[in-house]
This record gives C-alpha cells, sequence and structure tokens, in this order.
C-alpha cells in the first residue's frame, strides 16, 4: 500500500490511512506500506536548498529532501502501534533499497525484502517504508528517487517482497481518462493497461511516476490505484493497470495527456546538406539534454532550411548556450524560442489497428482556431504542440472527440 502527500498531510490523515491499513490487517493480509512526505512538504525542503545555495552539491540536496519521509514512515508506525497492530519503520538504507549513483533522481538497483519478509512470519509486523529514498551502496549516502518518486519505491518494494498487488492511494479514485482538475467531464478508467500508462505518464499525467510504470510492467506488479478519501471501511473501486490480455473493451483512445514541461527551440536557414543534424544534436546530447519533437522544413531554395525541435524546459537555456557557441559549426541565420507551448497528446492502443485517428484531431483543433506547432506520432500515441494559452481547449476538444467524456 502506497499513499502520497495528500493522503498523509496531517496526523488527522495518518490515522486514517492507519484504518486503512488496519482493514488489510484485519483481512488476513501482511502488509508493507510506503509513504510520502505530508503534502507540500517537499516542495518547501527543496526550496531551502535552493535559498541555501543555488549551486548546491546534490548530495546535501538528497540529505535535505530526504528527510519528509521518515516523518511520515515514524508517524504511520505510531499510529499503528496506538491501534494495537505491531508496525515498525523503515528508511531506505536500513531495508537496504539499493540505488546508482544519480543523486536527486536515482535509479533503484536492487531492493532486499528479506528482513521485512522475516517479519511477516515471526509476527505479521506491518512494514512502513519511507519512499522516495535509497542508499547508494559504493558510497554509503543516501539518494532519491525524483519527484513522485514513492511510487517507484512502492512498486520495486512490491516486487521485491512478491506482492500479490500494489495498491497507489492517492487523492483522486483512479487513472481518468485526462487530468480530472482541468476536465471535469473526465471518466475514471476501470482498466488501464501498462503500456498505455507508460506513456500517459511520459506524456504529463503526474498521476504516477514513469519510473514506477516501467516497473510493474517489467515485473508483472497488477498495481491499482485508488483513493485514499474513501471509507476505510468500504474502499471503492479505482483503476487496475494491467497487461493488454486482462482488457476486456477496447477504445481507440483512452487518455489524453499534456505537458507544460516543453520548450521549443527553432534555427532559421540551416544548410541543407548532409551533416547538419549531427552538427545540431550531437552536442546537445553530449550535454545529457533531451530532444524530443523534431521537424525539419523542406526548403525553396535547397540550400537551406528550417529546423525545429523541442527541449524539456528545464534544459532551455542551456541548450540557447550550447546552440549559439556551435553557431559557425553549423551555420544557422538566427535562433527563435519560446517558452509558452504545451504538448497535447491522445494515447491509445487501439490506434495501432486504426487509421487517421490523429487526422481527426487535426481537423478538430483547426476547427477552434488552435494553430499546430509540431506533431509526433508513434504507434500508440500522437502529439501536437501547441500555444499554451490554449491547453484546456485543446486537452477538452480531443477529450469529446474521442468520446471520452462521461455521460452527463
Ligand atoms: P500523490 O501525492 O498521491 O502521489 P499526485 O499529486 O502525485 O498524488 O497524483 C495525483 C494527481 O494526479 C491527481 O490529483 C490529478 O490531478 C493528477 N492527474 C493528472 N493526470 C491524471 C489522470 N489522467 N488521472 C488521474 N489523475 C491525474
Ligand atoms: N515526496 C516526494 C515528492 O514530492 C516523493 C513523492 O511524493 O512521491 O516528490
Ligand atoms: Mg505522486
Amino acid at each position: 500500500m502506497k499513499f502520497g502527500g495528500t493522503s498523509v498531510a496531517s496526523v488527522e490523515r495518518i490515522r486514517n490511512v492507519a484504518r486503512h491499513v488496519k482493514r488489510e490487517v484485519d483481512a488476513g493480509n501482511n502488509v508493507a506500506v510506503v509513504v510520502s512526505a505530508m503534502a507540500g512538504k517537499t516542495n518547501e525542503l527543496v526550496a531551502f536548498c535552493r535559498e541555501a545555495s543555488m549551486l548546491h552539491d546534490a548530495r546535501e540536496y538528497d540529505a535535505v529532501v530526504a528527510s519528509g519521509e521518515q516523518v511520515t514512515a515514524g508517524l504511520l508506525a505510531i499510529v499503528l502501534q496506538e491501534m494495537g497492530i505491531w508496525a515498525r519503520s523503515w528508511q531506505g538504507w536500513q531495508i537496504p533499497i539499493f540505488t546508482d549513483g544519480a543523486h536527486g533522481a536515482a535509479r533503484i538497483t536492487g531492493v532486499n525484502g528479506s528482513n521485512i519478509v522475516s517479519r511477516f512470519k515471526e509476527r505479521g509486523e506491518v512494514a512502513v517504508v519511507s519512499g522516495f529514498q535509497g542508499i547508494h551502496e559504493p558510497t554509503g549516502r543516501l539518494t532519491t528517487l525524483g519527484r513522485g518518486g514513492s511510487d517507484t519505491s512502492a512498486v520495486a518494494l512490491a516486487a521485491a517482497i512478491k506482492a500479490d498487488r500494489c495498491d497507489i492511494y492517492t487523492d483522486v479514485d483512479g487513472v481518468y481518462t485526462t487530468d480530472p482538475r482541468i476536465v471535469p467531464h473526465a471518466r475514471r478508467l476501470d482498466r488501464i493497461t501498462f503500456e498505455e500508462m507508460l506513456e500517459m505518464a511520459s506524456l504529463g499525467a503526474k498521476v504516477l511516476q514513469v519510473r514506477s510504470v516501467e516497473l510493474a510492467m517489467v515485473h508483472d506488479v497488477p498495481t491499482y490505484v485508488r483513493s485514499s478519501f474513501d471509507d476505510p471501511d468500504s474502499p471503492k473501486d479505482g483503476t487496475l493497470i494491467c497487461a493488454e490480455e486482462d482488457i476486456v473493451e477496447q477504445q481507440i483512445v483512452t487518455g489524453i495527456a499534456y505537458s507544460k514541461d516543453e520548450a521549443q527551440i527553432t534555427l532559421r536557414r540551416v544548410a541543407d546538406k548532409p551533416g547538419v543534424a549531427a552538427a545540431i544534436f550531437v552536442p546537445l546530447a553530449e550535454a545529457n539534454i533531451n530532444v524530443d519533437m523534431i521537424i525539419q522544413v523542406v526548403s525553396d531554395d535547397t540550400i537551406t532550411t528550417d529546423i525545429t525541435f523541442t527541449v524539456s524546459t528545464a534544459d532551455y537555456e542551456r541548450a540557447r548556450a550550447i546552440l549559439e557557441k556551435a553557431h559557425d559549426t553549423i551555420g544557422f541565420a538566427s535562433l527563435q524560442g519560446a517558452t509558452d507551448v504545451v504538448k497535447v497528446s491522445a494515447i491509445g492502443i487501439g490506434m495501432r489497428s486504426h487509421a487517421g485517428v490523429a487526422a481527426r484531431a487535426f481537423k478538430a483543433l483547426a476547427d477552434k482556431g488552435i494553430n499546430i506547432r509540431a506533431i509526433t506520432t508513434s504507434e500508440i500515441k500522437f502529439s501536437v504542440l501547441i500555444d499554451a494559452a490554449y491547453t484546456e481547449l485543446a486537452v477538452r476538444t480531443l477529450h469529446s472527440l474521442y468520446g471520452l467524456d462521461k455521460a452527463a
């Protein structure tokens, strides 16, 4: 069972979490619980680090931001004990959860679930685990898994202890056809495939960390997203993330996602000759900058062309600086950038077998006067880059277009 920030936002909310745990214990289950920091806590800790120094040591950032989860793990153990349930808190290093050394965005490399499992066997003890953190064994230092990383802690632990299920409790009662905060007509999905959830998460649906879905898919962990705000004694349905063969009713489009974490760069009048794309993208790759959408315009004069691509907003300034520096090798007339853009995507495994799914979207967006700056497509999704001002209109338009709106 994993409980996110809003679910543990106060001691009162933690008591409510404990009642969910008690229900599972009373039903005869062994339970490992992964908790996030109280809502807003991690943001506060990140801000402290920035205030202390804009260029802080990543190891010390981890030392600071991992503390939020330690508080909630201890508190939940106390509350469970008070309810008469055997419970013990565990920090990442105590389990241990091993990670690589990429401080601030570490990847889990292994989890030793044996201590937790022996406590299950000895006395049915509930393990309360601090999410978001692990240990880099060679240096013995604490690491964190990147924002939203408690989801990944939970799935990795579930895989390690061979749990029957990984329940992710959050502030919505499942995965919706799109973010319910911006489309009130969004519907809860009963089921979604691992592949679709992976795309949804990668393309901006922050309900699960991308890495947690990858792990769930690789280790085949049935993952269930549900609400901690349900009455603990009569919980309602959530969304099961499962393999494709377990999906009964298949839609062409399952969900719409959007991401504001995109910035557009256009290089005007670059030479239209072999090696130019390499001259642009190799230096960016060497600086660890991920490039997402790429468009090269066919030129009129066959001598020069325009190249447009997107990077994440965090890399935008760095990318510009690298390109300006490489100006002479690339040879472009001007560099134009835009950060007020958003990527809207539609996802569905049904796209594999249906033609013209994206074309309908282009028409619908045009009818609303929304200009498309860039497009990418792959087997089970397509994305369009548009002006950020049209985010909600575009998401709502596509949501209705593919019949995802909840019946009124
Ligand atoms: P937690 O603190 O429990 O980890 P998060 O805030 O990380 O919770 O994730 C839950 C939020 O994800 C929801 O409140 C919702 O606004 C947002 N969200 C974005 N896209 C979706 C979606 N397709 N389905 C459900 N929730 C979504
Ligand atoms: N507390 C961490 C964060 O806010 C991890 C998590 O909640 O999943 O990013
Ligand atoms: Mg989260």
